[in-house]
């Protein structure tokens, strides 16, 4: 095409590349932290005949009202909180960011850590700042004070439990930011339902805290939802960025669904859980593998004895897809990251992986 064209697309975006999501197709799935299980049939049947009747040919309610108070009542988002919801915690992210934009504004969270954080901020055109996490992946609370203070961020995100590390940081090295911040905190805890600890309580002792959650991990990830937690008039400053109709009429009527029958949900995180616990012991008994803990649905390992590139190959080529960081250097080098899945993907993956690490080098 006529490259002159180009030329109008922002230089930050044009340096960009695309976030890539990996071809699954024919593969088990254990690439992308999503849960194995669907809804039980019985409960399925009548999710789809309560879509039935919803009103396509209307707008959604653009506030999403009985979502957002089913949301709050199931995430236990004390009284003195609101909610705004997006179309997925990514569209929360960006909110946050557009929201703080500006000249001299910076972005702020850890590495290696959620990639989303550091590219909607390219993307907004806003600095971002990624401070690096100590080599157990624990908050370096020297470095993060210092850069605190240097770059005085607008926002902070902290992932809790981070990703791609599993690990939940330590409650007083994020009580100590929260209250050393000159700007917002938000504590994105996608990952509530296998790691069972939060901060959503503390919301009524901090107002500069926020509290973000998905539905995706939990079960829910086709539907695309978040929900964002904090003082009511931060939150009504963010809501004015989103767009009036973000989240679908029947992703709305599903997700109400779901979560008046979130029993079910956390039934599978608890068996999921289990299925981590039962992993991480079966990848540590592995000569050639550095396991790192996990307080997610994921776990991520690094291969000490072979290429991570062949080793994610021979699996994918054994019908299993899991994430491969891509990294030769660095916190992450040679690490595979993988999502925990039903009981027999998981023994497939453990196969595959086994005799991967016994294939020639
Ligand atoms: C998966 C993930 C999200 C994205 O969640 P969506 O609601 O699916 O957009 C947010 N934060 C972290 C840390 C994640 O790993």
């Amino acid at each position: 095409m006529n490259q002159e064209l180009l030329k109008w697309i922002r230089p930050e975006i044009r340096a960009l590349k695309a976030y890539h999501v990996a071809d699954a197709s024919g593969l088990v799935k254990l690439d992308a932290m999503e849960n194995p299980y669907s809804l039980p049939a019985e409960l399925l049947e009548q999710a789809q005949a309560g879509l039935s009747t919803a009103a396509i040919n209307r707008y959604p309610d653009p506030a999403a009202k009985a979502l957002r108070a089913r949301i709050a009542k199931v995430m236990q988002v004390p009284a003195c909180a609101e909610t705004v919801l997006g179309n997925g915690s990514d569209e929360l992210i960006q909110m946050l960011i557009m929201a703080v934009a500006g000249a001299g504004r910076s972005v702020m969270s850890f590495e290696p850590g959620f990639v989303m954080y550091n590219m909607i901020s390219r993307l907004v055109g806003v600095d971002y700042v990624g401070v690096p996490l100590a080599t157990d992946f624990s908050l370096d609370m020297q470095a993060t004070e210092a850069a605190i203070a240097k770059h005085q961020p607008a926002v902070i995100f902290i992932a809790y439990p981070n990703n791609p590390t599993g690990n939940l940081f330590a409650e007083k090295d994020i009580e100590r930011i929260i209250k050393i911040a000159p700007g917002l905190v938000v504590l994105d805890e996608a990952y509530q339902p296998f790691a069972q600890h939060s901060f959503m309580s503390k919301l009524e002792h901090y107002e500069q805290l926020l509290v973000m959650r998905t539905v995706s991990k939990m079960g829910l990830a086709g539907l695309r939802l978040g929900v964002l937690c904090g003082q009511p008039e931060l939150i009504a400053e963010i809501d004015k960025i989103r767009l009036p109709y973000n989240i679908n009429v029947l992703t709305q009527k599903l997700a109400d669904f779901a979560l008046e029958h979130v029993a079910i949900l956390e039934q599978q995180a608890a068996s999921i859980r289990e299925q981590r616990e039962l992993m991480l012991q079966q990848l540590t008994a592995l000569d050639g593998l550095e396991v790192f803990p996990s307080q997610a649905n994921f776990i991520l390992f690094r291969i000490l004895q072979r290429s991570a590139e062949k080793v994610f190959e021979d699996i994918r080529d054994a019908g299993i897809l899991i994430k491969n960081m891509k990294a030769n250097e660095g916190a992450l080098a040679n690490c595979l990251r993988v999502t925990v899945g039903a009981p027999d993907e998981n023994a497939g993956f453990l196969a595959a992986l086994r005799r991967a690490m016994n294939n020639e080098k």
